[in-house]
């Protein structure tokens, strides 16, 4: 199976967060995405596992998603390490994208930084053919992406690359509030977790579109140089 996209968060709602609308862009012209969920952010503060998958389902359904998988690592513990990397392998051999989506390179959730090094280690190790996976008994072909981009989350960092996401900007935020019991306590009928976070969101994205010059635009840093075979391609 070739998708378009593999997108890796620590936690359900941390692509939707940072990197919806480029998906939206992808998915709306027909390509195929596949998310993938660490962890079950079982540590979140408010709603539950269950009600979490729920509003994942959602929100994939928003986003037109080819599909989405759960790795079950531990919340609030995620480690790089062999058994993990193995993990992380077999899914990029299984869906050979073209392009892998990863966490922040650095956050104020420890996750974020230990999921990006993870994915992004594993993004290369899966091109060595000697590192032997299996899907269902049968061995799985070595395969490396073209590229692998981190989003941005919740600390400032310079991004690499900005990507216009005007049009699909209030697609990307009815994703993201298909999330909102994460953000709004039983105690807190006033919601102004979630809209503490969307005028958050909406902030990052319009500094971002400033930079090119449109209204919303999503930041990724990159892990190698952007090449493109003629410099109006990047217009
Ligand atoms: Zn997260």
């Amino acid at each position: 199976m070739n998708v378009d996209v593999l997108a890796f968060g620590a936690h359900p709602d941390d692509v939707e967060c940072a990197a919806a609308g480029v998906i939206l862009n992808i998915t709306l012209q027909g390509g195929k995405v596949v998310f993938v969920d660490l962890t079950q952010g079982e540590l979140g503060s408010f709603g539950s596992v269950e009600s979490r998958m729920k509003e994942a389902d959602n929100a994939s359904e928003i986003l037109k998603l080819f599909g989405r998988e759960q790795l079950y690592l531990e919340d609030g513990n995620i480690k790089n390490n062999h058994g993990n990397r193995l993990k992380v392998i077999e899914l990029i051999r299984k869906y050979k994208p073209r392009i892998i989506l990863a966490n922040a390179i650095n956050d104020r959730h420890p996750d974020h930084k230990k999921a990006s090094e993870l994915v992004s280690e594993a993004a290369f190790l899966s091109g060595l053919k000697k590192i032997v996976t299996f899907d269902e008994d049968i061995q799985q072909e070595k395969w490396r992406p073209e590229a692998v981009y981190h989003y941005i989350q919740d600390y400032f960092i310079q991004p690499d690359v900005v990507v216009d996401i005007t049009d699909v900007f209030e697609k990307k935020m009815s994703a993201i509030k298909a999330y909102e019991s994460q953000f709004v306590s039983a105690n807190d009928s006033s919601a102004s977790g979630i809209l503490a976070l969307l005028s958050q969101i909406e902030s990052t994205n319009k500094i971002f579109g400033r930079a090119i010059n449109v209204h919303y635009a999503e930041g990724f840093t990159v892990e190698r140089y952007v090449g493109a075979k003629n410099l109006l391609d990047l217009l």
